[in-house]
């Protein structure tokens, strides 16, 4: 039996290329969290937590909190391939859906490695892509700002620019700009992350319809819990618009998909609380007639790597919005997935195709439990 045998929590301090600005938070390094689970042959198993109080309302600490009391509980010194194991994660605490996923990813990447299969193969029944396209996503900004550093992705390779809006800025001016600054043929889509209110939302997408800046998509263009603003917006343009903050399990897409709010759903893995949950929704959504892409929270290559094979298992052709991993100056590990372009490669190892912590990452252990002796850092 190859069991799990140990469980750490890991914080890994990572510095950004450039700062990351939203209409909710600003930020210019991220605290990595990380779990890594052993089992008994030795082998590891990681997932990531992304943690911001305002985003997913976790820190390093209540990740620690979580995984040192019921997610080792849940986990340890069980075989990483029973099944059992996500109903019982997802049973052992309410909330705390980022350390949630980070334990059931860690211990799925195990159990495939056990089976000698990468993670998408393992949750997919189809044959899963080893290649996959994201989007960029730039920071609100002024236009002028917002035009070179799109120019700046096109030529690095991205051929769909993701940009976030703030109350503070002229949305369809910035959109001008980078139109003007990409040409016709690069795909952009805008990420309100909730800054408007129905009206204001209808009108400034009207206004993009009406200036031809053809937008793929609008994101999250009202509050979350507002499901009849968002209705109300989609049915008054022609722009899809894709639901985030108002999707966080299959339940919610169900919830989408019967009053007509989206045409797509953003999917991540710490907002579903894990794999299980995100496959869920995916299936609610594709059985809806919902368009699905798969995105994540600001997190590492640990993170990115889990949501890259969920998304070559669900949505193989989509261009999904993960760029997040390319926004550190480094990763925390070695292998998983590969940035080229606006490619993410999943490498050919087995389960997310990582092989340990990256030699100059300085981990701060933040839990270190094993089945036999309990050693709290
Ligand atoms: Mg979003």
């Amino acid at each position: 039996m190859t069991a799990v045998e140990r469980i750490r929590v890991l914080r890994v301090p990572s510095p950004l290329v450039r700062p990351f600005v939203t209409a909710v938070r600003r930020t210019d390094h991220l605290d990595v969290v990380l779990v890594e689970v052993t089992d008994t042959d030795g082998r590891r198993g990681y997932g990531e937590a992304a943690t911001s109080w305002r985003v997913t309302g976790e820190s390093p600490q209540s990740v620690a909190a979580a995984v040192a009391g019921p997610l080792a509980e849940a986990v340890l010194g069980r075989h990483a391939c029973d099944p059992g194991i996500p109903a019982d994660i997802a049973r052992s605490v309410w909330g705390n859906a980022a350390a949630r996923s980070a334990v059931e990813c860690a211990v799925a990447d195990l159990a495939a490695q056990q089976r000698g299969v990468a993670l998408a193969q393992m949750i997919s029944a189809l044959t899963a892509p080893s290649r996959l396209r994201t989007d960029m996503t730039l920071s609100a900004g002024e236009p002028a700002v917002l035009a070179s550093l799109a120019a700046e992705h096109v030529t690095a390779g991205f051929g769909c620019l993701k940009i976030k809006v703030s109350v503070a800025h002229d949305t369809v001016a910035g959109l001008q700009a980078v139109r003007a600054a990409v040409g016709p043929d690069i795909t952009l889509r805008i990420d309100a992350n909730q800054a408007w209110g129905a009206e204001t939302a209808i009108r400034v997408i009207r206004a993009a319809e009406d200036a031809g800046l053809a937008l793929e998509l609008v994101e999250q263009p009202v509050a979350a819990h507002d499901l009849d603003a968002l209705a109300e917006v989609t049915s008054a343009v022609d722009t899809p618009i894709m639901a985030d903050e108002s999707v966080r399990t299959a339940h919610d897409v169900r919830m989408i998909a019967d009053r007509g709010a989206a045409a797509l759903v953003n999917i991540k893995l710490a907002k579903t609380g894990g794999l299980t949950e995100a496959l869920a929704a995916a299936e609610t959504a594709r059985a809806a007639g919902l368009g699905v892409v798969i995105g994540c929270m600001m997190e590492s290559h640990v993170g990115v790597s889990a949501a890259a094979h969920l998304a070559a298992a669900v949505a193989p052709d989509a261009v999904h919005d993960l760029d997040a991993a390319f926004w550190l100056r480094s990763s925390p590990v070695t292998g998983g997935v590969v940035l080229s372009g606006d490619t993410l490669d999943l490498g050919a190892g087995d389960g997310l195709g990582i092989s340990g912590l990256a030699a100059d990452a300085q981990p701060e252990v933040l839990v270190d439990l094993s089945r036999r002796a309990a050693v709290s850092a």
